[in-house]
C-alpha cells in the first residue's frame, strides 16, 4: 500500500509518500518546506499568510516529494491529508490538493487527525504496541492520552490554558530570542544556570493531570523586565523555564504512569511515548527517558525530524486507516477544532 500525506494546518507545508507492508511503514521521499521567513517580522504564525504560503507551495512541495520518492502518481493508492484541526486556510488547501489528486487518479482521499498523526508518529521508527501512554506536546496542545489502537484515543488530561509548545514561543518573544521559539530557547538554556531564576511549579501539588502554563509565561514576562537583559539573564531565564516545564511534565508523567498502570496487568510492559514539535526538545526528552527507567515503562519518541510537523506521520495514518477499508467523501470539510478523543475522520460531524 503506498500512500502520499500532505500537511498543512499551520506553518509547515510537507509531503511525504509511504509504503506500508507486513513489515510496517517505510517512508520512500518527504519534503518539508517551513515558513520561517514569512512569519519571523511577527514573531508568530499569522493564519493569512501561512494560507497564501501553503497554496503558493503545496503542489511544487507534492510534485518534489513524488520525484525524491521514485514514484509516479499512478503508483499511488491513496491520498492522505490533515483535515483539522489548525488553520483552515492551511487545513483547506492541503485537502483540496489531496481531493484534486484523488479525482484526478479515482484513488481514495483520506482525512486525517494532524493530532493522530503526531500519536502514531513514533510507529514510523520502532516498533511501540498498542495500548501505550502519549503525552502529546506541541504547538496548540498538551496532553495525556492513552492510545488504545488506531481511532481509540482515550484523553487522561490536558493543560487548562496554554500549551507547552505556546509557552516556549512566547517566552522566546519576550526574551527576544525569535521564531521559531522553541528551538531558540532551548539553544540558550543551555549557556544558563537553571538555578537562577525561581519560577513556578504551576499545579504541581494538585493531584490528577490538569496542567497550567499560562501563569510561567507570565513569570517569565515579570522576570525579563526586573533586571537589565544581558545575554547572560536571557540564557538564565530560559534554563529556569524550561526546567520548570521539565519539573511539571515529569511530575504529571509519572502520576499518568500509574494510572495507566493501574489498569494493566502486572507482567505489562508498557511504553510511554512523547510526540508532538517538544519533543523535540532534548532536555525534556531525556528527564522523560530517566522516568521511565524508574517507572518500567518503555520510551519511544520520533526522530526530530518527525516531532514537528511534517507529511510522513500524515502519510503513515491515512495508510492505517486505508488499510482497514476507510476513505473519505468529497463532502469532508476542514475542522479547525479536532478532539483526538472525539470521533474518526469519515465519520467525524463536518465544518463549513
Ligand atoms: P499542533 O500540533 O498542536 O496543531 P503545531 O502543529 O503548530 O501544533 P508542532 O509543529 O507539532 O505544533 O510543534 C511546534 C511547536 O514545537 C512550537 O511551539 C515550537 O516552538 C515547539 N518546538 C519545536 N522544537 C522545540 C524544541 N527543541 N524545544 C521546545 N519546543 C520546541
Ligand atoms: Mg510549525
Ligand atoms: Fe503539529
Amino acid at each position: 500500500l503506498t500512500v502520499l500525506g500532505i500537511e498543512t494546518s499551520c506553518d509547515e507545508t510537507a509531503a511525504a509518500v509511504l509504503r506500508l507492508d507486513a513489515n510496517g511503514p517505510t517512508v520512500l521521499g518527504e519534503v518539508v518546506a517551513s515558513q520561517f521567513d514569512e512569519h519571523r517580522d511577527y514573531g508568530g504564525v499569522v493564519p493569512e499568510i501561512a494560507a497564501r504560503a501553503h497554496a503558493e507551495k503545496c503542489d511544487d512541495v507534492v510534485r518534489e516529494t513524488l520525484k525524491a520518492s521514485g514514484v509516479s502518481l499512478s503508483d499511488v493508492d491513496g491520498f492522505a491529508a490533515t483535515t483539522g484541526p489548525g488553520l483552515v486556510g492551511g487545513v483547506m488547501v492541503g485537502m483540496m490538493t489531496a481531493k484534486a489528486l484523488s479525482i484526478a487518479t479515482g484513488k481514495p482521499f483520506i482525512g486525517v487527525n494532524h493530532l493522530e498523526g503526531h500519536a502514531l508518529s513514533p510507529r514510523l521508527s520502532e516498533t511501540v504496541d498498542f495500548p501505550y501512554l502519549l503525552l502529546l506536546v506541541s504547538g496548540g496542545h498538551c496532553q495525556f492520552l492513552r492510545v488504545n489502537g488506531l481511532n481509540d484515543y482515550q484523553r487522561l488530561g490536558s493543560t487548562i490554558d496554554d500549551a507547552v509548545g505556546e509557552a516556549f514561543d512566547k517566552s522566546a518573544k519576550v526574551l527576544g530570542l525569535g521564531f521559531p521559539g522553541g528551538p531558540a530557547l532551548e539553544r540558550a538554556a543551555a549557556e544558563g544556570d537553571e538555578t537562577a531564576v525561581k519560577l513556578p511549579r504551576p499545579l504541581l501539588d494538585r493531584p490528577g493531570l490538569d496542567m497550567s502554563f499560562a501563569g510561567l509565561k507570565t513569570a517569565v514576562l515579570r522576570a525579563s523586565e526586573a533586571e537589565p537583559l544581558t545575554r547572560e539573564r536571557v540564557c538564565d531565564i530560559s534554563a529556569s523555564f524550561q526546567a520548570a516545564i521539565r519539573d511539571v511534565l515529569v511530575h504529571k508523567t509519572r502520576t499518568a504512569m500509574q494510572m495507566v498502570r493501574r489498569d494493566l496487568p502486572s507482567d505489562a510492559q508498557p511504553a510511554f511515548v512523547i510526540a508532538g514539535g517538544v519533543g523535540a526538545n532534548k532536555t525534556l526528552r531525556s528527564a522523560l527517558q530517566g522516568l521511565c527507567e524508574e517507572e518500567g515503562f518503555a520510551f519511544a519518541a520520533p526522530p526530530l525530524k518527525w516531532c514537528t510537523d511534517n507529511g510522513a506521520m500524515i502519510a503513515y495514518a491515512g495508510a492505517m486507516r486505508l488499510a482497514l477499508g476507510e476513505q473519505s467523501g468529497m463532502d469532508l470539510a476542514a475542522r479547525p477544532r479536532w478532539p483526538l478523543d472525539e470521533a474518526s475522520a469519515a465519520s467525524a460531524p463536518v465544518f463549513g
